[in-house]
């Protein structure tokens, strides 16, 4: 292994759920939804198969089916113009698009400010492209049973090496979402220092309080963001590994540069299928967020009366909460001797930190499970009590 991974060993994902398996503990440590898709788009997937459509090699970019329904999509929802020629790129999931981002507009040295805890990938992806990961951490306020963003603490951390800002809201792991009033700052500073954003909005549709706001949207903001999405979240296909880039032609050639010679293209007939689920009306996204609303308050619910400290999600589906009030402040071994214990595998959030002693006492609960699941699982955390 190099020196630019030698720190990276397994995704903690890969060990959880592998933990999960082998001690037959409810799952809450991986996101991934126990529900499949709707029925329609898996139908989609199997005609796309069936006649042919995609079984060889796509076209670089991804279909064109697929890069027009994603700038529809933009276009209905968030109101922003993507032309699906040049300004949209198909991906293998967000993952990826996060990763070609980066490498294609970092350069060795540069700087990349990141909020923290952030997603595993983010710290791995900067180290391949060479750049220096800045965080800035979000700080959980037990009062209000957030977490919060320090603007003064983002600006602070910009210097005259920092190349761009890698954002992610809705947030994973913290259910953060930034405010129009965050944005509108953020904004602001990307302006002022000539700075690039890259958004990973893959929860953009699961926002239970408040609303999801496109960083692209804000003034000076079109030209300088590149916005990432992804069907896993949205459609409940995480396997399918589909995700998208929207930005001005010359970001895009700079995320494509460097897709090309990563997967060149990937998903040939499930393109199809998910070009067919963004134009699903709109009632399917009120049920998806809905459905998530419930389940998400069942578990913070539950959690609440299992002794957890609980900061309830604004979007996204995960829970983090505080496991102090059980009577430690480990989260690793907390997470390590759960399945046993109660038989739950959850995630350490000290696993998505640079500052490692942030995160040391939370821990992340997945709630996109079935009903009955997350019932059974909150029982079994009450014996932690
Ligand atoms: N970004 C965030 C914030 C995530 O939580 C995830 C996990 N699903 C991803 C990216 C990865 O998305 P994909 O599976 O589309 O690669
Ligand atoms: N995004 C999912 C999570 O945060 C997992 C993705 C993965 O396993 N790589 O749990």
């Amino acid at each position: 292994l190099n020196r630019r991974l030698a720190e990276f060993g397994t995704t903690i994902f890969a060990e959880m759920s592998a933990l999960a398996t082998r001690t037959g503990a409810i799952n809450l440590g991986q996101g991934f939804p126990d529900t499949d898709g709707p029925e329609a788009v898996r139908e989609a997937a199997v005609r796309a198969l069936r006649d042919g459509r995609g079984n060889q090699y796509p076209p670089g970019p991804g279909v064109p089916e697929l890069r027009h329904a994603v700038a529809e999509h933009q276009q209905r929802f968030h109101g922003l113009h993507y032309d699906p020629e040049t300004e949209v790129l198909v991906t293998a999931g967000a993952t990826e698009a996060v990763a070609a981002a980066l490498l294609g507009l970092v350069e060795p040295g540069d700087e990349v400010v990141a909020l923290e805890p952030y997603y595993d990938s983010y710290a791995a992806s900067i180290a391949m492209a060479g750049g220096t990961r800045v965080p800035v951490t979000l700080r959980p306020h037990a009062p209000t049973g957030t977490y919060r963003l320090d603007l003064d603490e983002l600006r602070d951390a910009v210097t005259d090496r920092t190349r761009l800002l890698l954002l992610n809201t809705p947030h994973n792991p913290t259910g953060t979402v930034l405010s129009r009033d965050e944005l509108a700052a953020i904004a602001e500073l990307c302006v002022e220092r000539d700075l690039l954003a890259v958004t990973d909005e893959v929860y953009e549709h699961l926002v239970f309080d408040g609303e999801h706001l496109p960083l692209a949207g804000f003034p000076g903001m079109r030209e300088r963001t590149v916005t990432i999405s992804s069907s896993g979240k949205s459609f409940s296909f995480t396997g399918w590994k589909v995700g998208w880039v929207t930005a001005t032609p010359a970001l895009v050639t700079a995320v494509r540069t460097a897709k090309q010679y990563l997967t060149y293209v990937s998903a040939g007939p499930f393109q199809y299928a998910v070009a067919e689920a963004l134009a699903l009306p709109d009632s399917y996204y009120t049920e998806l967020r809905e459905g998530l609303r419930a389940r998400r308050d069942l578990l913070a619910d539950g959690l609440r009366e299992a002794g957890f400290g609980v900061f309830t999600p604004a979007g996204t589906y995960f829970i983090t909460t505080d496991i102090r009030p059980l009577g430690t402040s480990d989260g690793v071994s907390f997470c390590l001797s759960l399945p046993e214990r109660a038989g739950v595998v959850a995630v350490p959030t000290q696993v998505f930190y640079d500052h490692a002693e942030a995160g040391a006492p939370y821990v992340r609960f997945a709630f996109c499970k079935k009903e009955e699941v997350l019932t059974e699982a909150v029982s079994r955390l009450r014996t932690l009590a």
